[in-house]
């Protein structure tokens, strides 16, 4: 009685598994073939900090005012910049900052007076050197335009 009982159990078991198949079989893929296909990022993901460029300037707006790197918990921002004359306002020359201990909190991106703080979209930053991390935005802005 008991061999019965067990194919009977199996039997039903197998079918019950086809069945949660057969359900995945026809719902939408909801995953990728990464590293084959790369993802859209939903504006709202919170990547590493990045500064924006404005069409207008074609530039960024850092005054180097010091705000961000002030507020910063992590003390992770370091920022210099220069006037171009004796009259005109500061511009950023070197924008420092260490991703690998940035907590991306947010709070750099939402005291900036210029709003040139943004987060990016960018998933892939691994790197096997912990000095790799530390990134000055103007000059990797200014690599990419050129
Ligand atoms: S997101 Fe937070 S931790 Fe990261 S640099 Fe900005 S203020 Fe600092
Ligand atoms: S990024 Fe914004 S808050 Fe930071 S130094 Fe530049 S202008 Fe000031």
């Amino acid at each position: 009685m008991g061999y019965w009982k067990d194919i009977v159990l199996g039997g039903w078991s197998l079918i019950e598994g086809m069945k949660v198949t057969g359900r995945a079989l026809f719902k939408p893929v909801v995953t990728v073939q990464y590293p084959r296909r790369h993802l859209e990022m939903s504006p709202a993901y919170r990547g590493h900090i990045e500064l924006k460029v404005f069409p207008e300037t074609g530039t960024h707006g850092c005054i180097a005012c010091g705000t961000c790197q002030r507020v910063c918990p992590s003390h992770v921002i370091k920022v210099q910049g220069v006037k171009a004359h004796a009259r005109s306002g500061k511009i950023a020359t070197h924008y420092v900052i260490d991703y690998t201990r940035c907590s991306l909190c947010g709070l750099c991106v939402e005291s900036c007076p210029t709003q040139t703080l943004k987060f990016s979209t960018e998933y892939e930053l691994a790197s096997d050197s912990r000095w790799d991390g530390v990134v000055d935005l103007v000059l990797r802005m200014e690599e990419s335009r050129s």
